[in-house]
């Protein structure tokens, strides 16, 4: 249901003055600093400033919208002229059950809050994204993926159960056993259903807080793609990087990661699981502090700078294939978190990421022209990540049994009109190729046209 409909349709209790919270005006950013919005937002701390603000909302004539940690890279959590709920003060981590292995957490708890929790115990979270500052809330909204999409499916399927607040005001606990058509939709609904409150997800269980790590190096979009569905069952986490500046017979190229959790044998069993084993590098060669990478980046944030890093990324990544290496679990999966604000390396235009999800069988087929669009646009995209994805049974899916190719790009004066018909371009191709868009990468609008249309099926037609 739409958040218009949820604010009209939530109980006018009288709000006692101590549940309400001040708003105000603010403009928000999408993660990438390309979409922004201005909105009213509000910051509640407990329940009952939540529902008060939603109250308020309601007798300001304002549309409701949800944000945890505001990471999804597109317009997902704006609301340009509505209301904003910030949900991230609920950040309690209410109990984790060290012999079931689940977590009870606020839908605010980040994904950093509870592996710092968690990892000590011996236990990992089952999915995570690239990065570990998204809620917990926010991650089921959108029902993310990890590296690891093919084995474990997406974090919606660790979901034992989770407390939603309705449009009518009720807070209702759905799981695959109870009220499961409910929970099928508020898992991955984008927020559209109502406010997570709190969740309990099931844990994984590691035996050392290191992974066995190997890389391959493949010299075409092709093999890449035969190298993950090989991989894609005997691995646990497998991921491909693609040099998206490379072209002819070495278009698509790239390294493929995997990596493996130790068994209970393995002599780095036990080891690793403190949380300052898992806290990720400041320094690059014990020299360089990583927070002055975006300085140093900076004058290569062009085609060509960004073509030289990627050609290097891949030389100095082809040497050390075939070696297996071990790596912390966040080493593996932040990445990215251990630059401290990389992303301003692409200021003031801001950055997009648009992910292209194409059933197995045209895969190579649509990644090839994807790729070719960008040369013929002369936009390239200076991050491409490949991964193995499957089916699931959530209704609001964006999953399927294929590939996904996820293309960073950087926005500039000269790239914004390109990027605009290049996106389109891509838009195309999913369509031709039946394949699916995720709307948590999104940056054109396509959550308020499914608001919108939600709003329009909700609405009682006149006679
Ligand atoms: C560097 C980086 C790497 C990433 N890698 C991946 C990846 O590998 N895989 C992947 O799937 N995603 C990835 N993402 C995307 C990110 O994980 C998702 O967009 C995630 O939903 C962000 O969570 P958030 O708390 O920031 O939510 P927000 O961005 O604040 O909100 C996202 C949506 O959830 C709704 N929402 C938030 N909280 C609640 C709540 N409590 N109740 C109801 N609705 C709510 C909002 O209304 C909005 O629609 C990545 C993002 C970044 C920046």
């Amino acid at each position: 249901m739409d958040s218009v409909i949820f604010v009209q349709a939530i109980r006018t209790t009288v709000i006692p003055s101590s549940a309400v919270c001040k708003s105000r005006k603010e403009a928000l950013y999408g993660w990438g600093m390309y979409n922004f919005c201005v909105a009213e937002v509000y910051r509640p701390d407990t329940v009952e400033q939540l529902c008060g603000a939603i109250d308020e909302c309601k007798r300001r004539g304002l549309s409701v919208w949800f944000r945890g940690s505001g990471c999804s890279y597109g317009d997902v959590a704006l609301n340009q002229g509505g209301a904003v709920i910030d949900v991230s003060q609920f950040n309690k981590i209410i109990s984790v059950d060290k012999v079931g292995g689940v977590a009870h957490v606020e839908c605010g708890v980040t994904i950093e809050q509870l592996w710092k929790m968690v990892v000590p115990l011996g236990y990992w979270l089952p999915v995570v994204p690239g990065t570990m500052y998204p809620t917990l809330g926010g991650c089921v909204a959108m029902n993310i993926h990890g590296k690891n999409n093919w084995r474990v499916g997406p974090i919606g399927e660790h979901i034992e159960e989770l407390r939603l607040l309705t449009p009518s005001g009720e807070f209702v606990t759905c799981s695959r056993s109870a009220n499961t058509d409910l929970f099928l939709k508020t898992v991955g609904g984008a927020g559209l259903l109502g406010c997570i409150v709190d969740l309990k997800m099931r844990l994984k269980k590691i035996h050392s807080g290191f992974l066995e790590m190997r890389s391959l190096s493949c010299g075409n979009l092709k093999e890449c793609l035969e190298t993950i569905d090989s991989l894609k069952e005997s691995h646990h986490y497998v991921v491909g990087w693609l040099d998206c500046y490379a072209r002819g017979d070495r278009l698509g190229r790239g390294i493929v990661h995997t990596a493996n959790y130790l068994e209970e044998g393995h002599p780095l069993a036990g080891r690793g699981l403190r949380i300052e084993d898992q806290e990720l590098p400041r320094w690059i060669f014990g020299i360089v502090p990583r927070k002055l990478i975006p300085k140093l980046v900076r004058p290569f944030a062009s085609n060509l700078g960004m073509c030289l890093i990627n050609r290097a990324k891949f030389f100095i990544d082809s040497y050390v294939v075939g070696k297996s290496y071990y790596q912390s679990h966040t080493g593996f999966n932040f990445l990215l978190d251990s630059v401290p604000n990389w992303k301003t390396v692409f200021l003031p235009g801001g950055l997009l990421q648009y992910q292209l999800f194409i059933p197995k069988k045209h895969a190579e087929e649509a990644f090839t022209r994807a790729i070719e669009l960008q040369r013929e646009l002369e936009v390239f995209s200076y991050l491409g990540v490949l991964k193995r994805h499957r089916e699931d049974g959530f209704a609001r899916s964006y999953s399927l049994n294929g590939f996904s190719l996820a293309l960073d790009f950087a926005v500039n004066k000269r790239t914004a009109t390109r990027l605009g018909t290049l996106c389109r371009r891509f838009d195309e191709l999913i369509e031709s190729y039946k394949g699916k868009v995720y709307l948590a990468k999104d940056s054109f609008g396509r959550i308020q046209v499914l608001r919108a249309r939600l709003a329009q099926a909700a609405t009682p037609a006149k006679t």
